[in-house]
């Protein structure tokens, strides 16, 4: 793993031994038991065991936040075998650290939940960090060792974050061209932008704010019969609502700061993939275990890692992610009906509506994990998540003035919240990339996103009527 070739004397061959017997207890605790579990107890325990805890941690129930910045070793033997990779470590907390550790399994497995191959994950600093660092290792390496142009596809509409990244940072500043896919629903668009200089596909879904959503099963096939990998940002999603991976995807990208830790304590990011994605990038490490491979080299080397304090943050949050999203979806589901009927506004955008045009696509793939499990419900039911966009009648002036005239509902960029939030996208999120970039993402000036928070849905409602009738008022 560490790209050099190490002398293993007989005092580290001890500690290999002895870790790689750890190892095959983790993954008969992993195959026997963990991956038994429903969904909401891989949420809670994660990887964390009595066992983790009794004999490492001083039993402490929760796990603890490791506010350590390296790790000592018995001995040089153990020292040696650790930096070479030959034993799971902590080294150091820019590479690894035990309290990202248990974050980067519950997200492992919660992503991978469902599926019948592995998945691993590497933490990261925020959700643009994952961007990076998801799409960096397909476009830096020369396949052949002579210089190749480089190109990608994505889909248009995504995070305005996003669209920097790549139309700035990697098409503009790297030449390395981004190929816009207006509509991801038409398949033959994909398919006519794919050449022998693409590296990857790449999709946001639902896509913040507009809701663009893309047939994931058909366009994984399109990228894996071209020897390439699908990259999906299901952020908006989470994984109690949809898990790409089960349908094809080779890597998943989590802005964690968002829905997965609804508190708002800070941000925080995520890398999934599965083990033995598709690429034409001829490096074995990367394509048998992805996010290992971009957290022990690239990372290590880069460092866009995450703090434990903040793994800790999150971990907490995640513990009830099904139930909240649950609730958070039907609500949002309540508010959206009551503004499409609403008269000062020209259109609501929510997947759960059945007039909008990907609706049935949607519901395809969106549905609330073990729904069939639960004694609410006993059977499968589908939920759109609490991101929704609609448009204020009378132009961007009025649309100002009613989100000036909200009272409890939050402005800010910032979406996922307990707390609902709203934000005017123009002006916010997608404001660097100009009226041009605006366009092609179809981001009109009167659009308004609003997550719906874990409030009594009346009381948003409420919020937003008064705000609504106050729209003229001098
Ligand atoms: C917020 C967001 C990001 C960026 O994540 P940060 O944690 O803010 O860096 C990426 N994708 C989507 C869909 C987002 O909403």
């Amino acid at each position: 793993m560490t790209g050099q070739d190490v002398q293993i004397t007989e005092g580290m061959q001890r500690y290999v031994d002895l870790n790689n017997a750890y190892l095959a207890r983790r993954s008969a605790y992993i195959r026997d038991v963990v991956k038994k579990w429903r969904f909401d107890t891989i949420a809670v325990h994660g990887l964390y065991s009595v066992q983790d805890a009794v004999e490492d941690y001083q039993g402490a129930i929760i796990e603890p936040a490791f506010l350590s910045s390296s790790q000592a070793y018995r001995d040089s033997d153990e020292m040696a075998a650790a930096l070479a990779y030959l034993i799971p470590t902590w080294c150091y907390s820019r590479i690894a650290n035990p309290s990202t550790y248990y974050y980067e399994w519950t997200l492992a497995l919660l992503e991978g939940y469902g599926f019948a191959g592995e998945t691993s994950c590497c933490s990261t600093s925020s959700g643009m960090a994952a961007i990076m660092t998801a799409v960096q290792p397909f476009l830096m390496h020369k396949r052949h060792n002579v210089y190749e142009p480089r190109n990608f596809l994505a889909t248009a509409q995504c995070y305005g974050g996003t669209f920097q990244q790549f139309n700035v940072r990697l098409q503009q500043e790297r030449d390395i061209e981004c190929r816009w896919i207006e509509d991801p629903t038409d398949l033959d668009a994909w398919a006519a932008r794919i050449d022998k200089n693409t590296r990857f596909l790449y999709g946001e879904l639902p896509s913040n704010p507009q809701q663009g959503f893309f047939d994931i099963a058909a366009v994984a096939d399109l990228a894996h019969a071209h020897d390439l990998p699908l990259i999906v940002d299901s952020t908006v999603a989470t994984p109690a609502l949809l898990r790409p991976i089960c349908h094809g995807a080779d890597v998943v990208v989590q802005s964690v700061t968002k829905t997965l830790s609804s508190s708002g304590f800070g941000i925080c990011g995520a890398v999934i993939a599965r083990k033995g994605l598709t690429t034409s990038i001829p490096i074995p490490e990367l394509r048998n275990d992805f996010a290992l491979y971009i957290k022990y080299l690239p990372n290590r080397d880069y460092g866009p890692n995450l703090h434990p304090m903040q793994a800790v943050l999150a971990l907490n949050d995640m513990r009830t992610l099904r139930s909240k999203v649950d609730m958070m979806s039907r609500s949002t589901q309540k508010v959206a009906e009551w503004l499409s009927h609403h008269p000062r506004i020209e259109n609501v955008a929510y997947l759960g509506l059945p007039d909008h045009p990907l609706h049935e696509l949607a519901s395809k793939y969106m549905w609330l994990v073990d729904a069939e499990h639960d004694d609410m419900y006993g059977k499968p039911v589908n939920r759109y998540g609490h991101l929704m966009s609609f448009c204020v009648k009378g132009g961007a002036g009025k649309a100002r003035r009613f989100f000036d005239g909200l009272q409890r509902i939050w402005r800010a960029t910032d979406l996922g919240r307990i707390k609902s939030v709203a934000t005017i996208p123009a002006i916010s999120t997608h404001q660097q990339q100009g009226e041009e970039g605006r366009k092609l993402a179809n981001i009109p000036p009167n659009l308004v996103r609003l997550c719906v928070g874990a409030e009594h849905p009346d009381d948003v409602i409420a919020d937003l009527d008064q705000a609504l009738a106050g729209m003229d008022r001098k």
